[in-house]
Formats: C-alpha cells, structure tokens, sequence
C-alpha cells in the first residue's frame, strides 16, 4: 500500500520544527509548504490525506487555501485540520466554513497532537 501522505503547512521555521519534532514517528510522508501558493502546488501535484494548515500564511490565507481545496471535487477527501493563533469569537464558525474538518488553537499541545494526526490519516473522525 502507498504511504499516506501528510502535508504541513507553516511559515514559521520555529513552529515548523516544532511540527516535524512532534510527527517524527509518524507512519506518513511528509511534506511541507510555506505559503499559500505553495501549499496548492503541494496538494494538486501529491494529493495528500491529511493536511495540517497554519491559517496566517504569505500570499493566500489558510481560508483561502481550504475553500479552493473543496472546489476541487479530485481533492473532497483530503482532511484539513486548521491550526491559528486566533481566538476571538466566530472564529471556528469561519475556519469551518472555510471547508476545513478540524480546528486547534496555538499553543498546540504536543503530546495529543501526533495522536490526533495519526488517528486523522487512519481515517478516523474525530471529536475535537
Ligand atoms: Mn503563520
């Protein structure tokens, strides 16, 4: 069977090592993009199951980048699990809408974290 494919979506080298630290035992192929842009390029060209997306990136916003995601019927399956730093009101309501499945907040917590992502690219829904 094919890896499953993880993508990572951040603009912050800090917070990128971070993310690679934390999935370092993860069963997935991972890649990574820094910007809007680049993320869609990713998706379109290695369709990845679960994608991790930092909201505030460069060029196309993490919003953006879920709502071109579910225009794309090719691209329905791919899980989108938003990551921001935002925590005012409305917020969830607007980050879902955008076409994303799941929702965390900045800081993430690193012992759930790999869990979640691992249990996201079984195919599990889950309750968070
Ligand atoms: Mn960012």
């Amino acid at each position: 069977m094919e890896k499953n494919k993880l993508l990572v979506v951040e603009d912050n080298e800090v917070n990128l090592k971070l993310y690679m630290y934390m999935l370092k035992t993860i069963d997935a192929e991972i890649l990574i993009a820094r910007t809007g842009v680049e993320a869609l390029e990713v998706i379109e060209k290695f369709k990845p199951s679960v994608i991790i997306l930092d909201i505030q990136i460069p060029e196309i916003d993490g919003l953006e980048v879920a709502r071109r995601v579910r225009k794309n019927l090719e691209l329905k399956d791919i899980t989108i699990i938003a990551v921001t730093a935002y925590s005012m009101v409305g917020d969830k309501e607007k980050i879902l809408q955008s076409g994303c499945n799941y929702y965390v907040s900045k800081p993430i917590d690193t012992r759930k974290f790999p869990i979640i992502i691992e249990r996201l690219l079984k195919g599990e829904q889950l309750d968070i």
